[in-house]
């Protein structure tokens, strides 16, 4: 079948029409998209910025759509039903991360704009098994940006399995932040959100966090030793050791995004008088796909976007270039 999508045909180039020609697997679904996002990895897949994009690129790892129709082996789904899909759309099921349920550490993967054409188009194939039931419980935007962004970071807090009632700290409010405060104040952990802008503020408590002015260094001092985990969604440098120094002894600290630039760190802060861990987090398996979701439903979580119409996606992409959009962009598709 001949697919319609939207492409970009070299480094910083616009969306237009490419069409390209897909079979129907027997484990696949053709998927009709309502919903795809723009996000900050988007541009940068553009801009080429790690330098693994093929051109041409058809962005967008963040979808809601319809499925339209089903392989012969599809038994979970059908024609109708609602489903989102995230970043990776294949593993090889056999290799021991895949059999112990951990699909994202597959080296056989495949994953939107480097092994194959993403979301920004009338209609995409995926496995079934990464295409993923919705609930009608939230609007069917509201779970663009819990398919990629939403997934890396609730994984990144279950991996902490924090006890009940745990001091947590959020770097950055931007769509990461805002995932991560709502996720840990609804599991009923006591949320400090740090970032530079004060306009932020009511946003933050609304989402459920305390607000720290995060280039008040005197606002570090008083919280000093309290954290039990922070996490990270920071794309620009910081003071890593700042931030060390105020975990508790055997507090974590959990990167799901990272600045272009290396970092410095005083490695002791790892073991002075602590024991701490640093660890990152990649997007999620298919099971933690399934519970986010579910916590999404059952909690009502909000997704902040911003919906455009798919005939405004370079308008859309320029917007997310130049920081002009500080929510998630979302382009709906009309056709
Ligand atoms: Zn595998």
């Amino acid at each position: 079948m001949k697919i319609k999508a939207y492409g970009i045909k070299e480094k910083g180039g616009k969306a237009e029409p490419f069409y390209y020609e897909r079979s129907l697997g027997e484990n696949e679904v053709k998927v009709k998209i309502i919903y795809c996002s723009i996000a900050r990895g988007d541009v940068q897949y553009i801009s080429n910025d790690w330098g693994d994009t093929k051109f041409p690129l058809v962005p967008g790892h963040e979808i809601v759509g319809a499925v339209e129709e089903t392989g012969s082996n599809v038994t979970t789904l059908k024609a109708g039903d609602l489903v989102g899909i995230g970043y990776q759309l294949e593993a090889c099921f056999e290799c021991e991360f895949c059999k112990e349920g951990n699909e994202q550490f597959c080296a056989q993967q495949k994953v939107i704009g480097v092994d194959c054409y993403g979301g920004l188009a009338e209609h995409i194939v995926v496995d079934n098994r990464f295409a993923f039931k919705l609930s009608p419980a939230l609007h069917s935007a509201n779970y663009v940006p819990l398919l990629s962004s939403g997934l890396a970071v609730y994984t990144g807090i279950m991996k902490a399995q924090l006890p009940a009632h745990s001091v947590v700290g959020v770097l950055g409010a931007g769509g990461l932040g805002q995932m991560a405060i709502q996720f840990l104040h609804k599991m009923g952990h006591k949320v400090y959100a740090f970032s530079h802008s004060l306009e932020k503020k009511e946003m933050i408590n609304q989402l459920g966090a305390e607000f720290i002015l995060s280039s008040n260094p005197g606002s570090l001092a008083a919280l000093d030793k309290k954290f039990d985990l922070i996490i990270s969604t920071l794309n620009v440098e910081y003071d890593l050791d700042a931030f060390l120094r105020i975990l508790k002894p055997r507090g974590q600290f959990c990167v799901v995004a990272s600045p272009l630039k290396k970092q410095s760190i005083s490695i002791g802060l790892l073991y002075d008088y602590a024991q701490r861990t640093i660890y990152g987090n990649y997007v999620g398996s298919r099971k933690d796909m399934v519970d986010m979701l579910d916590f999404a439903a059952k909690h009502n979580m909000e997704s902040m976007v911003e919906v455009m119409p798919f005939s405004e996606m370079n308008e859309a992409i320029e917007k997310v270039q130049t920081g002009a959009i500080k929510i998630r962009l979302v382009l709906k598709n009309q056709e």
